[in-house]
């Protein structure tokens, strides 16, 4: 239990509380010192186990070299804030994305793909529709990439600012070449020359200075020189990176937007990195799974399969999987099922691992050494208004010096109930004092899961004392 394991770590040397976070250094040191082997696995790795326990492999394409086919680049923009990252995106959508009945209506699903044409070929060019590096970020910090090159839009008018450096990090980091798209160039006081003198600071030095990066002149407002930018992200791709994908195995990508439809269910777009995703197939997602039941692409239209690199609207899975979770086919519903389940009872694990430190008698001790408590929060259920009342005088009336005080901010007569749980588990947290009630149902296991101490008492002296007790914990040193 976590006392004796902080026992265990003074004798180490380390002054620990329960409920501190530990360096994966100490964790080690501590197994050591009990004789077991510590493990430490990354959730990608643990959850590519899970994968390869189903005999799957996920992120690689499969087979030879010559299976691989050539696949569209998958573009983010990014950029300062109002230097036109959304006009941008908006100006290419409408303009290379002909819908094809008139009156078609072009749908937000998270990504869409434009074609343009060059050297007379026609290519394709998928964008993630949520400028910013806060998507893009958030994904990598998944695990997931997604991007392969990303668009910096710099306004003429404004210069470098700390979003763009930002962003020029974030690309580097992720290994994904810019193109640079100098925006706003018309309007007055635009000096595209001077954004390619300031990026050459960073090391993005435009092809006519003798450089590699290719920068594009343009308006986004006025629609002038998008093709040229499509054309250069075409060229860069061309240039740098070697994007192929084995079009014939079953599909595997990432989920980029999910939300709960009141129609449909759950409806989720999902970015098809290698492989053919058809409609009818048992997919897994996050912790979602099911059978595609139909496939939409952002002009609403249904397709019947998507090869890399295109994004399609996925209807049929069971819930609602996060952006970042990685999709794949599977060869039936029972494994599609059976991996959603793993995935979902690991992550319930985990969140009970993170909370339940939340709000427990023992943590007002440590809290308060950290600074972050002086007030101890009740929520106080009886079995009769009189034993109610009679708890809280004389829980109020404790006193233990003025630095730390209790506060009711709940009390009621009858059982625990899923209200109570969730008013405690709300920030700032409460205990939950029990006087001759138990919790309704399965309140008991929700109030585990949820981190939420309740404390049953049937004298009242055994609750004052505890509670005084815990306050006494709470005082500061006296200097
Ligand atoms: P974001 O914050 O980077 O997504 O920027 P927005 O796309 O929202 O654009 C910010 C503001 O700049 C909006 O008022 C746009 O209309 C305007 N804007 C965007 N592109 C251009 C452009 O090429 N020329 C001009 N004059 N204004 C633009």
């Amino acid at each position: 239990n976590p006392a004796s394991l902080v026992q265990v770590m003074m004798h180490l040397g380390e002054m620990v509380t329960a409920t501190q976070t530990v360096s994966d250094e100490i964790l080690q040191l501590l197994g050591a010192e009990l004789n077991y082997e510590i493990q430490i696995v990354s959730p990608e790795d643990e959850d590519r186990e899970l994968l390869e326990s189903f005999n799957i492999e996920y992120g690689e394409d499969e087979g030879d070299d010559e299976l691989l086919v050539a696949r569209p680049p998958v573009v983010t923009v990014m950029g300062h804030v109002d230097h036109g990252k959304t006009k941008l995106l908006d100006a290419i959508r409408s303009t290379n994305m002909v819908a094809k009945e008139a009156g078609g209506i072009t749908q937000h699903i998270g990504a869409y793909q434009v074609s343009t044409e060059v050297d007379g070929v026609e290519r394709k060019i998928t964008f993630m529709d949520t400028p910013g590096h806060e998507a893009f970020t958030a994904m990598r910090a998944r695990g997931a990439q997604a991007t392969d090159i990303v668009v910096l839009v710099v306004a003429a008018d404004d210069g470098v600012k700390p979003q763009t450096t930002e962003a020029i990090d974030h690309a580097k980091a992720a290994g994904a070449p810019i193109v640079v798209a100098v925006n706003k160039i018309d309007k007055e006081g635009a000096d595209p020359q001077r954004v390619r003198a300031q990026l050459t600071e960073y090391g993005l030095v435009a092809e006519e200075y003798g450089g590699d990066v290719q920068f594009v002149d343009i308006s986004a407002l006025q629609r002038l020189g998008l093709d040229r930018l499509l054309e250069s992200i075409v060229l860069t791709a061309d240039a740098e990176l070697d994007l192929r994908a084995n079009p014939d195995q079953d599909a595997q990508g990432l989920a980029i937007e999910a939300h709960l439809d009141r129609g449909r269910g759950s409806v989720a777009t999902v970015l098809v990195q290698r492989g053919t995703l058809r409609v009818g197939e048992s997919i897994v997602c996050g912790d979602a799974y099911g059978r595609v039941r139909a496939m939409l692409d952002e002009k609403g239209e249904q397709v019947d399969e998507a090869p890399p690199s295109r994004p399609v609207l996925v209807l049929g899975l069971t819930n609602v999987p996060s952006a970042g979770d990685n999709f794949l086919v599977v060869k039936d519903d029972r494994v599609a099922r059976q991996i959603a389940q793993q995935r979902e009872a690991r992550e319930r694990f985990a969140q009970q691992a993170r909370t339940s430190r939340r709000v427990s008698l023992e943590d007002w001790e440590s809290r308060l050494k950290e600074g972050e408590r002086e007030e101890l929060l009740l929520i106080i259920k009886g079995d009769v208004s009189g034993s109610v009342e009679a708890l809280e005088d004389a829980l109020l009336k404790i006193d233990v010096g003025d630095e730390v005080n209790i506060r009711v901010i709940g009390r009621g007569v009858g059982a625990i109930t899923q209200n109570d749980i969730n008013l405690a588990a709300g920030d700032p947290g409460a205990v939950i004092i029990g006087f001759n009630v138990r919790p309704e149902g399965k309140n008991q296991e929700l109030a585990d899961r949820m981190g939420v101490d309740i404390r049953y008492y049937s004298v009242i002296y055994q609750a004052i004392e505890e509670v005084e007790a815990a306050l006494k914990g709470m005082l500061k040193p006296e200097y």
